[in-house]
């Protein structure tokens, strides 16, 4: 049962490190044929013992394979070993960031509810909240990430869901869990985070009152700009019975009448979501992109501390130059968010910023153009160093106050910083100043 954490999480009544369970959660050796490494399971379907073993599966009386949509033994591995690093009940993957997102909050949403949600999200979550969200008469209000208040003060009483990033875009806003949950639990709500910019490595949202945290795989967890998934994990301590949450509560009628949260208690939530959402939206994951995520995590704490240290050591060099106006990681001395850093993200605040030069447009597109080791496009979180300037691509269509309100100016250049030799990466970018500066 691929909720069930102990198997491989625990030796004994000890349990293993984080680096360990990167490695092993989730997985033994194969038992028919010894594989050391994770199969990958490419394969739709499943041959039932019998019929009363099938009926068994299909009315979720008890746990097997049916039908790849909604489970596979590749993809059962991956989820497992998220949960495991998240301190989560269980998890469930999808086949992008954006479907596990939309599919946590939709679980748990009838028309006529209301979110409170951060406005300093990625880009496509705040087109999925601001245009799908009310397209389905849900109601969203944004607010001031750093301000708890404007959290408390956006609050009704058909407020379900308080949503933030970990670490925000584009100013790398690091958020107060601790704050924001207290608020939510306060008002009967979850508290869910987008954690993709700081992995399960750098913070683990769950410890600090967080009920669901979602991950876009597509970024440092797969680690290597090859594929793209998400991810979905549950703390399974919220009270989905408190009477805020019949759809979840109360018996399904898309379910032959199951009562998730009574049936399956601290796993109903996540029952949920992968037997309704994934068989009725249908965004599963495939076992071949599970298993590079699960390459990927093998070496996520490794990749993670390699990042911190070059972004480290790339926003000191950015910081020290005539050409750069404000360097923007909250990793720096200088940010504002240094005190939030030392208490959520200790091993560092990650790899993906942004800084501002001090030209225009114009000296954007000129830094841009006088690079070569960084590649222009349009992801973070790989192990090649990556670099867009917004003003000219993914925020082409605003003027300048438009970009002003989104935190992006006419020269915000935005990097994600790679595993390279530093030096490389310094001297790259020391081109691309000398290009920007007329
Ligand atoms: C990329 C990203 C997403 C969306 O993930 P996809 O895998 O591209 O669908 C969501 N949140 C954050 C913070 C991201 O960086």
């Amino acid at each position: 049962m691929s909720q069930d954490q102990r198997g491989s999480g625990e030796q004994g009544t000890r349990e293993f490190g984080f680096d360990t369970r990167a490695i092993h959660a989730g997985q033994r050796p194969d038992p028919y044929t010894g594989a050391r490494a994770t199969p990958i399971f490419q394969t739709t379907s499943y041959v039932f013992e019998d019929p009363e073993s099938a009926a068994a599966y299909f009315n979720l009386q008890e746990y097997g394979n049916t039908y790849t949509r909604i489970m596979n033994p590749t993809t059962a591995v991956f989820e497992e070993r998220v949960a495991s690093l998240e301190g989560a009940a269980g998890g469930v993957a999808f086949a992008s960031g954006l479907a596990a997102q939309a599919a946590a909050l939709f679980t748990m949403l009838t028309p006529g509810d209301h979110v409170v949600a951060s406005s300093a999200l990625y880009g496509g979550t705040v087109t999925q909240l601001k245009h799908l969200a009310r397209k389905l008469s849900l109601d969203v209000t944004f607010v001031d990430p750093d301000d708890l208040s404007s959290w408390r003060a956006a609050l009704r009483p058909n407020t379900k869901v308080l949503y933030g990033e970990t670490i925000g875009n584009p100013g790398g806003n690091v958020l107060d869990i601790e704050g924001v949950a207290e608020i939510a639990h306060g008002h009967g709500a979850p508290l869910m985070v987008d954690s993709t910019f700081a992995t399960p490595y750098l913070c683990r949202p769950i410890e600090h009152g967080a009920d669901i945290v979602v991950h876009s795989a597509t970024k440092f967890i797969g680690g290597h700009g090859t594929s793209i998934g998400g991810v979905v994990v549950e703390a399974g301590t919220f009270n989905w019975s408190n009477g805020r949450f019949p759809v979840v509560a109360d018996p399904s009628p898309a379910y032959h009448g199951l009562a998730f949260h009574e049936t399956f208690g601290m796993y109903g939530y996540l029952m949920k979501l992968r037997a309704e959402s994934l068989r009725d939206l249908g965004g599963a994951l495939s076992p071949f992109n599970s298993f590079l995520f699960l390459l990927g995590l093998e070496t996520l704490p490794l990749r993670m501390a390699r990042h911190v240290e070059n972004a480290v050591g790339v926003a000191r060099f950015l910081e020290g130059h005539a050409a750069v106006a404000a360097v923007r990681y909250p990793g720096l001395d200088s940010s504002p968010y240094r005190d939030l850093v030392k208490r959520y993200l200790p091993h560092g605040a990650g790899s993906i910023f942004v800084f501002d030069l001090k030209g225009g447009r114009d000296a954007g597109q000129r830094f841009i153009s006088g690079l070569e080791l960084w590649s222009h496009l349009a992801n973070v979180g790989d192990a090649k160093s990556l670099v867009i300037h917004p003003a000219s691509t993914t925020h082409r269509q605003l003027n300048d106050a438009e970009l002003a309100a989104a935190g992006v100016g006419p020269g915000t250049i935005r990097l994600s910083v790679g595993l390279e030799t530093l030096d490389d990466l310094t001297a790259d970018l020391a081109r691309g100043l000398a290009a920007a500066t007329p």
